[in-house]
């Protein structure tokens, strides 16, 4: 569902993504583990197409993602295209980013109606079915000040599956919130898991919500990935030295 292929990232002259070559499959849970400034987030930030990639391709369901076709070779991709290819790509950042002066509700129907086009009753017949499935509803009419963090976190992942994504992105999405919130936000990720076949691509630094509930890990280092495999492996098993340290540093 999701390939990078020798994909290049750099600011200046710091090198973030190192070559990477990384393939989700469909309705795979990958999480991404590894130190501060590995580049965990960059990947993220690369298949939200929020910048430009120095070198390789990233692909979506069989396409570039971030190349268009023109006089029969593959061109990085312009503005537009990339604003295209979007929609496919859900993702939830730490901070929820929610319209302040909308509702849940308008917050979930937005993208739809304005980006997809959708119909107003439908796109509120889509959200509120959203709202309920991330215990929400109650509280579809409420804008976001009137929300606990948790709250808001729950919302900011009905919003983004409205936009029926191929692919679910959540960037740390439990580091702001409050010790006692999180598990509400963990559990709709693994209602996700469990009874929804996404795709989805995790960046986190909870290593217990990362073992019990991705088929796979994938450990950073230095724009690479140093090692990757089942939960099982990487946590119980880990063969590289710089897991085997980083995990100790952690836990
Ligand atoms: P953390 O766990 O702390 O969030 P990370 O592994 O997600 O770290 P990234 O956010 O991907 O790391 O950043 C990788 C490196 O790229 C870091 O050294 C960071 O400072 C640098 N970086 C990220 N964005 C930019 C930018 N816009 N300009 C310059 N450097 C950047």
């Amino acid at each position: 569902m999701v390939s990078f292929r020798n994909v290049c990232k750099a600011y200046g002259s710091l090198v973030v993504l190192d070559n990477l070559n990384l393939d989700i499959n469909a309705g795979e849970m990958v999480s991404i583990i590894g130190p501060s400034g590995s580049g965990k987030t960059t990947v993220l930030r690369m298949l939200m197409t929020l910048e430009q990639i120095n070198g390789g391709v990233i692909y979506v369901d069989g396409k570039p993602l971030t190349h268009m076709p023109k006089h029969g070779k593959l061109v990085p991709a312009n503005q537009r295209h990339l604003r295209q290819r979007r929609v496919d790509i859900g993702m939830c950042f730490q901070h929820f980013n929610l319209f302040p002066h909308m509702t849940a509700l308008e917050n979930c129907m937005e993208g739809p109606v304005q980006v997809l086009g959708m119909r107003k009753p439908e796109a509120r017949a889509r959200c509120e079915e959203l709202l309920e499935m991330v215990g929400m509803i109650d509280k579809k009419d409420q804008h976001p000040s009137r929300l606990s963090g948790g709250q808001q976190q729950r919302v900011a992942i009905a919003r983004a599956l409205a936009m029926r994504p191929k692919v679910m992105l959540f960037d740390e999405v439990t580091s702001a919130l409050d010790p006692e919130v999180i598990g509400e936000v963990t559990e709709v990720i693994r209602k996700l898991v469990s009874e929804h076949n996404l795709t989805m691509l995790m960046v986190t630094h909870q290593m217990g919500f990362a073992r019990d509930i991705s088929d796979r890990v994938c450990f950073f280092y230095g724009g690479k990935i140093e090692e990757q495999g089942p939960p099982s492996q990487i946590f119980g098993n880990p063969e590289r030295e710089r897991t085997q340290q980083f995990l100790s540093a952690v836990r």
